[in-house]
């Protein structure tokens, strides 16, 4: 059945797990993560279709089935399984994808990795991204692709399918064109990027640094510049604009640039905040901790996020601050999604061996300075940390826009808590009411996170108010493929 809304994105909308030697389909663990929301658009739709891969001994003979119906909460559509090889995958996902691609978006250009690309591999996963895309279409549907993995889809799209809306979203930072081309492939990803009808983005800046790149390589104009809205202009942060382009002209064609940022789910994460058994969890933390503060960071193990940088400065500011000394802990999360990348290794080697000096020169029987975890925790444990915290110290050098100060704030249902945020995170532009630090800077990040240990209640309060109205305005299901008109995604994600 031909559908109306075709959902591109790299990942299956489930997990398959394996019950009495057999494969079913849960939903997914994290029920924060994007997936719901973009599976909550399908009941808009009379039909919807999902594209993603999976994994085949024999790409040929996968011995699965390659397109599924499903009919659930969400609404009835279809998932086309594109069986990939494990070579496919590496060198698509891991080599072309993280290491090339994603410190460029990143603006690590030292950390580039041309020589292992297999281009010609990542131009055949896409094509037959968007050939899938192509068979699922129904006349003059809207198609949505995610990430950068899937770059090269919309070209491939538009020439076999004229007919279709099609809109992208990025779900990392752009970079501007002293970065970006650096790419070997620059112009293949910029024109099959202006096949577009809709580019989208978190932040208006990304939108302005696409706007350079695609004017430094073709003829490109900006037909619609708009000024930014107040609610995305945080005062003197690195990341703010204050007008941006909206609509670019390419070769008689018109590429509306938006700006949807992403948000949480408020109302779940409220719940779940509420919840007795997280305040008792809350309380027990609390109470493990003496009259000791307690620092909470929160991410995954990459270079983006500044792990080391900030188990640093807690040892600068530890070492220079005896008082402290018995009276503040960090539990520093970072949790390896890339396990067997050696970047990503080499990080947590480093995280690792900090955390372990700082625990050598400070700690003491009675007092560990850091708790450092590599596991992932539960959604549902999580919230309990984020309400048990002093402070959330989220300092990542680069971050498109990042979920987790937003479920901090969104947590914080008794209305304290300190928050500092990097300014080089996309959500900093919303979240002026943030403590704004430079992790670049030793002295930003060091006396940051001191003046919000020391910062008096009242201010706490009157912070996380304001904090606490932006992220409350900007729930997850405001989010929409940009100027392209899909019904609101509404009430459709089921309640918690
Ligand atoms: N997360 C989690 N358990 C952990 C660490 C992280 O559930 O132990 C979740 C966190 O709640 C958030 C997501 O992982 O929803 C991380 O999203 P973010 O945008 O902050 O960073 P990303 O990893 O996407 O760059």
């Amino acid at each position: 059945m031909p559908s109306d809304l075709v959902i591109v994105y790299h990942r299956q909308p489930y997990e398959e797990v394996e019950e009495n030697g057999k494969t079913v389909l849960r939903e997914n663990a994290s029920p924060n993560g994007i997936v719901p929301t973009l599976k909550s658009f399908f009941g808009r739709v009379s039909h919807g279709a999902w594209i993603a891969w999976k994994l085949a001994d024999d790409v040929q003979n996968p011995g699965f089935e390659q397109k599924i119906e499903i009919n659930d909460v969400y609404g009835k559509y279809s998932v086309s399984r594109l069986p990939l090889s494990a070579d496919q995958v590496r060198e698509f996902y891991h080599v072309t994808s993280k290491e090339a691609f994603w410190p460029i978006l990143h603006a690590f250009k030292e950390r580039y990795n041309y020589d292992p690309v297999d281009w010609q591999n990542f131009r055949d996963v896409n094509r037959r991204f968007a050939e899938a895309a192509a068979a699922e279409a129904a006349h003059g549907a809207v198609v949505w692709i995610h990430d950068y993995n899937l770059w090269l889809v919309p070209g491939y799209l538009r020439s076999m399918r004229p007919d279709v809306r099609i809109a992208f979203f990025h779900h990392t930072p752009f970079p501007s064109a002293d970065i970006f081309n650096v790419l070997p492939w620059r112009k293949e990803i910029a024109r099959s990027l202006l096949a577009c009808d809709d580019v989208g983005f978190h932040i208006p800046r990304y939108a302005a640094n696409f706007a350079s790149v695609a004017r430094s390589l073709f003829d490109v104009d900006v037909t619609e510049r708009v000024k930014v809205p107040e609610k995305w202009i945080s005062e003197g942060t690195a990341l703010t604009e204050r007008s941006m382009p909206a609509v670019l002209s390419f070769e008689g064609r018109e590429i509306a640039l938006s700006v949807t940022p992403v948000g949480v789910d408020t109302g779940f994460i409220d719940t779940r905040a509420r919840d007795p058994e997280t305040e008792r969890r809350a309380a027990e933390i609390r109470a493990g901790m003496g009259d000791a503060k307690l620092i909470l960071s929160v991410g995954r193990t990459d270079y983006t996020k500044g792990g080391v940088e900030q188990l640093e400065s807690f040892e600068r500011v530890i070492e220079a601050n005896p008082d402290l000394r018995g009276k503040v802990r960090l539990m520093h999360v970072s949790v390896s999604a890339n396990r067997n990348m050696a970047a990503y290794e080499k990080i947590q080697n480093e995280i690792e061996q900090v955390a372990g000096r700082i625990n050598g020169r400070f700690g003491s029987l009675d007092w560990q300075p850091v708790a450092l975890i590599s596991r992932a925790i539960p959604f549902s444990e999580l919230v309990a940390y984020y309400r048990a915290a002093d402070v959330a110290w989220i300092t990542p050098l680069a971050d498109g826009m990042n979920l987790v100060c937003k479920e901090f704030v969104a947590s914080r249902v008794d209305g304290d808590g300190v928050l500092v945020l990097s300014e080089f995170a996309g959500a900093a532009v919303e979240l002026g009411e943030a403590v704004s630090t430079n992790p670049f800077s030793h002295r930003s990040l060091d006396r940051m996170i001191l003046a919000a240990l020391d910062m008096p209640e009242e201010e706490r309060r009157a912070r996380m108010e304001r904090l606490r109205a932006s992220v409350l305005s900007n729930d997850v299901r405001e989010w929409h493929p940009g100027t392209i008109d899909l019904p609101d995604a509404g009430a459709l994600i089921p309640a918690a």
